[in-house]
């Protein structure tokens, strides 16, 4: 069976053409699927009779089933997805007043293994195909139109998508890619460019990579203003410095739909947080167009980490800030239900353990037609 979450526009078009059908067939599965997430073929009415059960012999459309849904006090709601094997995902929505963010998942697990990071320490374990990737957008998408009470097709709760969820996305760049294509896609989620964001820990070759496929927005994983610094906290750090890292992202900004590159800088007390790195790394990113976002440290049980007091947090943006640097903190959200940057684990294989936890700790599951 062709899993047709599998497929960008390109890929549904050779399977529509394989069929022996004309190719806006695929434009029109496209527009069911991904804008009114319809997931039956019988209930896709344009298309002929003949079509339709051709689809059900050879296709379907899945995403990953739903092992728990839990919304925070804040309104961040996370859904835990089973992706086979013992391995869940993680994705988050968090609401704002101008915008609906999605926190997508890559991989299950992460092979970078970051000092600070709850997914590295849990090991990496596979890579996510498309359809889990985009599966969780298409999810997400229509649930939440379910709970808000959208029906127009035209309609979006999610306005941004941040790669930012469980792994190392330009790990897994060739099943991203048709991934990051349908999110732009005007007959699938049809969302800008400047808002879907792809975060990486410095992949240098996929930097470039991600530029001449599918330039969208960048944010790089930083911690650190030197090399010995960032040796220990992101390991990756060791194959790939930070001069190459500046270079790949001065190169990335001659392609990308914004004019600079958003850092990213986990607040870690005593480690990386004084004044004193704060001025080097204004020193280090001197000649790369950026603007900082500051996360708060989210602890996670053996870290053996804290994090940096607010006043400290507020300090080191003064100083970026001063230099003129751009530079907010990012207010952390639905910490109380695991969802917060780096407190996915996805840790599914004591399901007993899961259940007690949320009933424990969480409040109640919300029902997806709940407004
Ligand atoms: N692997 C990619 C994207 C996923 S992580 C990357 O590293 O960029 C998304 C962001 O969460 C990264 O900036 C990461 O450094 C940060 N993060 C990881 N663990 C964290 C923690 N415990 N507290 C706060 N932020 C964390
Ligand atoms: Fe992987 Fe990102 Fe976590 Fe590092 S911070 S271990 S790259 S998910």
């Amino acid at each position: 069976m062709r899993n047709l979450l599998d497929l960008d526009a390109a890929g549904l078009e050779a399977f529509v053409t394989g069929l022996g059908e004309k190719p806006f067939r695929a434009r029109q599965l496209l527009r069911w699927i991904h804008r009114r997430g319809a997931a039956d073929f019988a209930a896709m009415t344009e298309l002929a009779r003949s079509l339709r059960a051709r689809l059900e012999q050879t296709a379907c459309v899945k995403a990953p089933p739903v092992l728990s849904d839990s919304t925070s006090a804040d309104g961040t709601r996370k859904w835990l997805l089973d992706v086979g094997q013992g391995n869940a995902i993680e994705t988050v929505f968090i609401p704002e007043d101008d915008r609906g963010t999605l926190c997508v998942s890559s991989q299950a697990g992460c092979a970078m293994n970051c000092l600070f990071c709850s997914t590295g320490r849990q090991g990496f374990n596979r890579n996510l195909t498309t359809a889990e990737i985009i599966g969780q957008l298409w999810w997400a998408e229509h649930a939440l139109r379910q709970q808000f009470g959208i029906t127009a097709e035209n309609e979006r709760v999610i306005s941004n998508v941040v790669l930012m969820g469980m792994g190392e996305p330009l790990q897994n760049l060739d099943a991203l890619l048709p991934a990051l294509r349908l999110m732009l896609d005007d007959n699938a989620y049809g969302l800008s460019r400047r808002r879907v964001t792809v975060s990486t820990s410095g992949l240098v070759q996929q930097i470039d990579k991600l530029a001449a496929e599918c330039p969208v927005a960048l944010a790089v994983s930083l911690h650190a203003p030197n090399d010995a610094l960032r040796d220990r906290l992101v390991p990756l750090n060791r194959k790939h410095p930070l001069a190459e890292l500046m270079a790949a992202c001065r190169r990335y900004l001659r392609h990308a739909p914004r004019d600079f590159v958003t850092f990213e800088y986990v607040m870690l007390d005593g480690v990386n947080d004084s004044p004193g790195q704060a001025r080097e790394l204004v020193a280090l990113v001197r000649d790369v167009p950026c603007k900082f976002n500051l996360i708060p440290f989210n602890p996670f049980p053996g870290s053996g980490l804290a994090r940096s007091p607010a006043v400290r947090v507020r300090q080191f943006a003064e100083v970026l800030m001063q230099a003129g640097i751009v530079t907010t903190t990012r207010k952390t959200r639905g910490d109380d239900i695991a969802a917060a940057c780096g407190q996915l684990a996805g840790e599914v294989r004591d399901r007993t353990g899961l259940a007690s936890r949320l009933a424990g700790r969480l409040p109640p599951l919300v029902a997806a037609t709940e407004s």
